[in-house]
């Protein structure tokens, strides 16, 4: 039995050219800053993104974790909106090794408004923590991969910096939320100082996240890196899968983004079973099935060669490379089988 598997687009396996690419790279000591794969893959994120510089870390946790530790001290505060990565799901990082305090704002759909955004800094008064920077997520993951509309983003941040805050963005699937709006990465990573991505999800690499941003917030963010144990050696390793990655894994999630979409629509017409299209607009599908407790649901897909996972009430699927048309239809036809249980 073919198994689909859709619970991450984490499980993307390197492609031939990665693998190929891996065992070929030159490579140095990076913690010496001599490993030219690791540097150029530094070079190329940042001229991606349109920033000054790039740190490659070791995985999107990590980029945020040291994305805030650069943008705010101990006893200071981080906005967040309160379905964040940063704020659910980072295992408190930021305050158990920062001393840095998020405050969580609940959205509709994952972005602050600028309202919201002043309403959340805090006043200058002795009682309170000064709010230093405010961070966002594009795809927004848990509400389900929406890809910000840039004027929307640009909104929000805008009335963080003109207090004086920093941004740091929540990149994970930048290069996601830039296909599915058409928008150039770089006019979205503008928005903030510091960016991270994800080479590690929809892109392919077997792992790796950037860190990009002024050469000064960068510099800060090597001494983290370090100090976080970080600090790779030949780790070009890992970069020239994540070169190609950049060279050649963006524009096809396109793919991703229509089999999302397929699966969505066709799960939408299924009794039962309720998705919010609108929300639907990269390669995150979540929906929640009326009959069964979610538990259930995915154990009888289980069952049947389909894997996925629920967070709460709700089911998600996630479509990658690796998982084609027949795969969506395989999966539909699964969920049809077990909705009919
Ligand atoms: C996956 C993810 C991360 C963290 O990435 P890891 O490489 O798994 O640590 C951060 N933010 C968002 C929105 C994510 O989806």
């Amino acid at each position: 039995m073919r198994v689909v598997d859709m619970r991450s687009d984490t499980l993307t396996m390197p492609t031939p050219e990665m693998r190929k690419a891996m065992a070929g790279a030159e490579l140095g000591d990076d913690v010496f800053g001599e490993d030219p794969t690791v540097n150029r893959l530094q070079e190329v994120a940042a001229e991606r993104l349109g920033k000054e510089a790039g740190i490659f870390v070791s995985s999107g946790t990590m980029g945020n974790l040291v994305g805030i530790l650069v943008n705010a001290r101990s006893g200071e505060e981080v906005i967040a909106d309160a379905d964040s990565h940063v704020f659910l799901n980072e295992a408190a990082g930021s305050a158990t090794l920062g001393g840095i305090q998020i405050m969580p704002i609940k959205t509709e759909r994952g972005l602050l408004t600028p309202e919201q955004v002043q309403e959340a800094i805090r006043p200058d008064d002795q009682h309170q923590p000064r709010t230093a920077a405010a961070t966002f997520e594009d795809t927004h993951n848990r509400h389900g991969g929406i890809a910000w509309p840039l004027a929307d983003l640009r909104a929000a941040a805008t009335a963080a910096r003109e207090r004086g805050l920093a941004v740091h963005l929540d990149g994970a699937r930048i290069f996601n939320a830039a296909v599915a709006t058409g928008v150039d990465v770089k006019e979205i990573a503008a928005t903030a100082d510091t960016v991270t991505f994800c080479l590690s999800k929809g892109l392919g690499a077997p792992a790796g996240s950037v860190l990009t941003g002024p050469k000064d917030k960068i510099a800060a963010a090597r001494r983290w890196r370090k100090m976080l144990g970080g600090g790779m050696r030949e780790v070009g390793m890992l970069a020239a899968a994540g070169l190609v990655a950049l060279d050649t894994m963006v524009d096809r999630l396109a793919e991703d983004h229509a089999n999302a979409r397929t699966l969505a629509e066709a799960l939408a017409e299924m009794d039962g079973v309720r998705v919010e299209l609108d929300r639907v607009q990269t390669n995150l599908v979540f929906f929640e099935v009326d009959s069964m407790p979610p538990e259930r649901f995915l154990a009888e897909c289980r069952a049947r060669g389909l894997r996925a996972e629920a967070s709460g009430r709700k089911i998600r699927f996630v479509t990658r490379h690796g998982i084609d048309a027949g795969d969506v239809q395989q999966a539909l036809a699964v969920v049809a089988e077990v909705l009919s249980t």
